[in-house]
């Protein structure tokens, strides 16, 4: 009942009347997209990127010297295949050229941070806009796991982490209660911990839980191996780290219900997400155009892995034209058999952060290094090791504007986080190297890896 409520009457007098956003109506409206023919999605493409791109280089200094540069000029894009004629934008782009990458013309902007999955933390801006329409993309998403607005969720997920002031907790509180959501940190997973947070999921009863992918996966096998048993959600919706064959096995097995994987980021929010017959994350595809390309920049073969490369179709406030990620993923759209013309992305292949064991028993989610260091700007890159079960390193390449109480604070907050029972050091240093695969992992545990990791993606 209060789904209902807070569905049609609630969430549109707090969103439209009293935050005066658009997000409701771009939520409708992309309902029905969804069932239009993959033809004329591309040719809604197309007039979106033109316009875009039209934007760009009449407003953002950055696109305007580009252009000039390479002697290129918007019009010249008539076709989605035009797109390679184009430069692409990588993290460290944008981090150098923020200011000249914002629009200049007046319009209301949110700045956003994320610590990154490939551990070079990033500052960037979005107009209010576009935030309205990645939101309703992220509701028609959850939508198709039963994880609409207004359903019961419990959200197994990072929360803010550091001194947190009493009126922002507040805040978040009274909001969790509003959309109907509890909160569980899957920061500080100890035995104890899962423990009573099973016990306070049995009291919840959520419709859906939603969580990142690898404390959920450890918290089923916990679960298992006690003999917990749960209340059964609808569903389950895994986000923020891949989600492998053998963790949804298990997951589903424990839980009773199926998981919807869903993939995104914070420059761009939900990228895509598994409707109901779960055969490839559906892209948000009225926002986004997402290409796969290898380290040339040229088009991945379908079936081989390469580069996740965005242009955000209606970020006018900093518009991320062809921005390369960090993320890999297997080339090679297809359909889906459920009849949305939204394309399939056939699957995610970097994004992955080990959990990290220490003596006393906590599980220690990857994801806790990358919310707490997205908070640092001085922080240009970043690693987190664990070479034994005793010791946890962190390597850091920091910009001149870290100081000694950046440091102490970022030490003592890590230090909370990991508890005592592990030696832990930090390190300074002038660069950190990327993997065999080109892929700079942010949070490595130096132990077997499941067999099934390996073999089911060809990196
Ligand atoms: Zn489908």
């Amino acid at each position: 009942m209060y789904g209902l409520i807070y569905r049609n009457v609630l969430l549109p007098l707090f969103d439209g009347g009293l935050k005066g956003r658009k997000t409701l109506r771009y939520w409708a409206s992309a309902e029905e997209s969804q069932w239009w023919s993959p033809e004329r999605h591309e040719d809604f493409q197309v007039r979106s990127v033109r316009a875009l791109l039209a934007h760009a280089v009449a407003t953002c200094p950055f696109y305007c010297r580009e252009f000039t540069r390479l002697g290129l000029t918007p019009g010249q894009v008539e076709s989605l295949g035009d797109l390679a004629a184009l430069p692409l934008l990588n993290r460290s782009t944008v981090r150098a050229n923020r200011h000249l990458l914002r629009s200049t013309q007046p319009m209301l902007n949110l700045s956003k941070s994320t610590g990154g999955s490939t551990g070079e933390p990033l500052h960037f801006d979005l107009n209010a806009d576009s935030n309205d329409r990645r939101v309703a993309m992220t509701y028609r998403g959850y939508g198709w796991a039963g994880a609409a607005p207004g359903t019961k969720q419990l959200h197994i997920w990072g929360t803010a982490l550091g001194n947190v002031p009493y009126w922002k907790r507040v805040k978040a509180n009274l909001h969790r209660a509003f959309d109907r959501q509890m909160v569980l940190s899957c920061f500080d997973f100890t035995p104890e911990n899962m423990a009573s947070h099973a016990v306070r999921m049995n009291r919840y009863r959520p419709e859906v839980i939603v969580a990142y992918t690898n404390p959920l996966y450890e918290f089923a096998r916990f679960l298992e191996e006690r003999g917990i048993t749960l209340h059964r959600p609808r569903s389950l919706v895994v986000g923020a780290e891949k989600l492998h064959t053998f963790q949804r096995e298990t997951i589903e097995r424990v839980f009773g219900a199926p998981v919807f994987e869903t993939y995104g980021s914070r420059e761009f929010m939900l990228i895509g997400a598994e409707c109901d017959r779960h055969s490839g994350l559906h892209l948000s595809q009225e926002n986004l155009i997402v290409e796969i390309l290898d380290d040339d920049g040229q088009p991945t073969p379908a079936g081989e892995v390469g580069n996740v490369v965005i242009t955000d179709l209606f970020n006018y406030g900093m518009p991320f034209i062809r921005y390369v990620n960090g993320d890999r993923a297997i080339a090679g759209f297809s359909s889906c058999s459920c009849g949305r013309g939204l394309p399939l992305l056939n699957g995610i292949a970097g994004r992955q952060l080990d959990v990290l064991d220490t003596p006393d028993g906590r599980k220690i989610s990857g994801e806790f290094f990358v919310h707490l260091i997205k908070d640092y700007p001085s922080v240009r890159r970043y690693q987190v090791y664990q070479e034994d079960a005793r010791r946890i390193l962190l390597r850091l390449v920091v910009d001149t504007g870290f100081t000694l109480a950046d440091r102490s604070q970022l030490e003592a907050e890590i230090r909370r986080g990991i508890g005592p029972s592990v030696e832990f050091d930090m390190q300074f240093v002038a660069e950190i190297p990327l993997t065999a695969t080109g892929k700079h992992r942010v949070v490595v545990r130096q132990a077997p890896i499941p067999a099934t990791v390996n073999t089911e993606i060809p990196v």
